[in-house]
């Protein structure tokens, strides 16, 4: 038997409060009964109930703090607070260990979510064509933006991500073609998409000029790594969204480039890992309750993102915290004795011009290539990486082609069905495999 509302949710807009003070009343209003219906599920039912009365934001440190090993744990239902069948879809990610991360939205859940990141600055309309270049398998971030997309009327070009059927090299053609205005992706994407449009006899930055902005997410992203991207695009918007396959879109960014927490969604907190210790602003792991989740509500759910939540206020007006994310699934390694960053790198590698691809690995020194034509700038690189993290590198360039094959950017799609007839000179050790 159903228990939740199929229809639109009341959902708090972003003009039904105008400061901090407004904005908790959202979240003390609602905290009450998204406590209760996290009370439904097997996992917080006595988490919740042994933690003692929790009536406000104020009290939420009463309550034990969960994370990703809790999903896992509880795979692949444990944290249902709805009936099955008011299970709209279901999604899972999975980190290096294999074992799988459930989530599942509701109708309701969705409304939420979509409404969420469809409040990005770069506010999609009826006039947009929106590729959604991110992937649709088990994930929610391509379903994310593709809903959303609709929601707010533009045409969705559901292009999906790891796929043979959708090169590069048909997304250059589908950008230029249908007159995208904005595409939803990975921020390395912006760059294979540009050299793969090179390799196609177009120049990026004029000949798509319908290509109004681009909304990335997924890598951690320095700003000169986001300034290239704009570039080589033509100086248009590229706008980060911040979130998870478990949540959706946490945070979007503003005018004013900065990244504002959805707070009237969830209630946002930061943790201190070595204290325990939570506060509404300043540094730590981000942790989240859901206010609106029905089928899977999350309590104290720890992020594990170390970020910096800052409630000053933004030049753009919005009356949302905003947030800083320092440290994401951030590959880093250990060189001489010195710990380098992914992050600290880019910033250094995009502070050159024409830079798209780069990689480096660790040894005795950082081994770092470029792959440049023409200018040789590794002595200037290998002199910057020196001073500003104390690693000694040493710095190649070489040519277009060396890190990303050319074929990766030609390359054109396989349509392939099953098949179990051939003829004569046909390989038919192809027989229905199709992939
Ligand atoms: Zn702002």
């Amino acid at each position: 038997m159903s228990t939740v509302q199929h229809t639109a949710p009341r959902l708090p807009g972003l003009g039904d409060w105008t400061d901090a003070a407004g904005l908790r009343r959202v979240q003390e209003d609602r905290l009450p009964g998204a406590l209760a219906q996290a009370t439904r599920s097997r996992f917080h039912h006595d988490r919740i109930a042994s933690a003692g009365p929790v009536r406000t934001v104020g009290d939420l440190g009463r309550l034990p703090v969960m994370d990703k090993a809790d999903l896992r744990a509880n795979y692949p239902f444990g944290l249902l607070a709805v009936d099955r069948t008011d299970v709209a879809t279901y999604h899972e990610s999975s980190g290096t260990s294999g074992d799988p991360t459930s989530s599942y939205f509701t109708d309701a859940d969705w409304y939420d979510v979509v409404d969420r990141f469809a409040r990005n600055a770069i506010d999609l309309g009826p006039g947009d064509t929106l590729l959604v270049r991110t992937p649709y398998a088990l994930l929610t971030t391509g379903h994310q933006a593709h809903l959303a997309g609709r929601h707010r009327g533009a045409t969705v070009v559901p292009a999906d991500n790891r796929s043979t059927v959708v090169t590069h090299a048909r997304v250059v053609r589908l950008l230029r073609d249908l007159d995208v205005t904005v595409a939803w992706c990975l921020p390395t994407e912006a760059f294979l998409w540009a050299a793969a449009a090179q390799a196609a006899g177009l120049r990026p930055s004029v000949d798509f000029p319908r290509l109004r902005g681009l909304v990335v997410a997924g890598e951690p992203l320095s700003p000169s790594r986001q300034a290239r991207i704009s570039e080589i695009w033509g100086g248009i918007p590229v706008l980060q969204d911040y979130g998870s396959t478990e949540t959706g879109s946490l945070a979007g960014e503003c005018g004013a480039g900065r990244l504002h927490l959805w707070a009237d969604r969830f209630i946002p907190e930061v943790l201190d890992p070595v204290t325990g210790h939570s506060a509404t602003s300043g540094s730590g792991e981000l942790v989240i309750t859901t206010l609106y989740r029905q089928a899977m509500p999350l309590v104290r759910y720890n992020l594990r993102d170390h970020v910096r939540i800052d409630g000053d206020g933004c030049p753009c007006g919005l009356p949302l915290p905003t947030v800083e994310v320092l440290g994401r699934h951030e590959a880093s390694c250990t060189v001489g004795g010195r710990r380098i960053t992914q992050r600290q790198l880019e910033e250094l590698v995009f502070g050159l011009p024409g830079v798209l691809f780069w990689r480096a690995r660790a040894g005795s020194r950082l081994e770092v290539q470029i792959e440049l034509a023409g200018a040789d700038p590794s002595s200037t690189l290998e002199a910057l990486i020196a001073s500003r993290t104390g690693v000694t590198a040493e710095v190649e360039v070489v040519p277009p082609g060396t890190i990303v094959p050319a074929e990766v950017l030609t390359r054109l799609p396989e349509f392939t069905k099953p098949r179990t007839l051939f003829g004569a000179g046909d390989d038919w050790d192809r027989a229905v495999s199709y992939w």
